[in-house]
């Protein structure tokens, strides 16, 4: 028997995202400066060895691999990748192996996905107005998503939307996203925006918009049910009986889901980040490059990053400055 990996708190991790890339075709402002600067590719853990990344984490009991990014279906290769995920599905050891994606080549590759076993996608749409989808994506175009979401739903692909709320931005829309995806039998999760990376000339209080708000909106609406399901992160739940959808809500600046957290986070250069909120991280590229077949340094290293999982993470806004502010992008460590 492999012992599992189980932090200082008692908490069984058994959930990795990670991502394998730090680059992508969209620049969402909330996310990226428009002149990033990216990981050289020579830093990149190659796509083999991601593979070894992730095949030892599902033998120490990781069920669960959301592959991120940046934007993960920009990566060269990457059905390789999926493929080679595909067969700890096949063999039991996975239970669930899925992505988050801008969407924008899912047309290409939904057929692909399915094929490696992948069942359900998140894709992340803040605006489905054409107009506004350009300016807070600034490279992306809103009828290339659709198809992909579109080729995604024909593949057999179950797909939840995930919007960023922001204030002034889609504040007005936030029923007529509902609305959308309840035509198309999508569930829907709200985020709140997180202070993740310097952006430039955009100011994240000027752009973070409460979900205790949104969550009000839909109270005038709709009549909502609270759903008790919790995914060990900082989502909580309610069904619309009128729609029968499922909305999530993601606060990662509170503290209620940390208690509960099952995750890791790998980023494309193999540093592991314990916790979303905090600098701490192991590097897991050099114990991966001097491990030999057994991968002992590597799995020993993982345990000793696990054995330093932090209780909990530091993000505030509450004193109208952003406290606990990342210097990282969420592209780095993947969101
Ligand atoms: N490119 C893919 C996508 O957009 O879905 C995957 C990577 S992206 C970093 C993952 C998620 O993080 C997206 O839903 C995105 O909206 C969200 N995100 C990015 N920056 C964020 C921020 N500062 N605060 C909250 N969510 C953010
Ligand atoms: Fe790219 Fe996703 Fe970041 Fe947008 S949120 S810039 S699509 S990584």
């Amino acid at each position: 028997m492999i012992a599992p990996l189980i932090d200082p708190f008692q908490r069984a991790v058994n959930y990795l995202r990670v991502s394998v890339t730090d680059r992508c075709d969209f620049r969402c402002v909330y996310c990226m400066a428009e002149n990033m600067t990216f990981l050289p590719k020579k830093e990149l853990l190659t796509l083999e060895e991601l593979d070894r990344m992730c095949s030892t984490f599902v033998r120490l009991g990781v069920k669960k691999l959301r592959i991120t990014g940046g934007e993960p279906l920009v990566r060269r290769d990457i059905m390789t990748f999926f493929q080679a995920m595909g067969r700890h599905l096949e063999s039991g050891a996975l239970d669930e192996l899925t992505l988050t994606t801008n969407g924008s080549q899912l047309e290409r590759f939904a057929d692909q996905l399915y094929a490696c076993g992948v069942r359900r996608v998140n894709i992340s749409l803040d605006t489905i107005d054409e107009a506004k989808f350009a300016e807070i994506t600034r490279w992306g175009r809103l009828p290339q998503v659709m198809r992909g979401i579109d080729a995604a739903q024909k593949a057999g692909l179950r797909v939840k939307i995930n919007a960023v709320a922001l204030k002034g931005f889609n504040e007005d829309e936030q029923i007529a996203i509902t609305q959308w995806c309840a035509s198309r039998d999508m569930d829907l999760t709200w985020i709140e925006v997180m202070p993740m990376g310097d952006l430039g000339e955009e100011n994240r209080l000027d752009q973070y918009w409460p979900l205790k708000d949104l969550r009000a909106r839909y109270a005038d609406a709709y009549t909502l049910t609270d759903l008790a399901e919790r995914t060990g992160g900082p989502a909580r739940y309610v069904r619309l009986e009128e729609t029968g959808q499922k909305i999530g809500f993601i606060t990662p600046l509170t503290h209620n889901f940390c208690e509960s957290c099952n995750r890791v986070r790998l980023t494309c250069t193999g540093q592991l980040f314990m916790c979303l909120g905090q600098e701490d991280m192991a590097d897991l590229r050099e114990p991966l490059r001097a491990s030999d077949e057994g991968e002992g340094k590597l799995e020993e290293a993982i345990r000793a990053a696990i054995r330093l999982k932090p209780k909990g993470h530091d993000f505030d806004y509450s004193r109208q400055q952003v406290d606990g502010q990342m210097s990282r992008h969420m592209s780095h460590t993947g969101g």
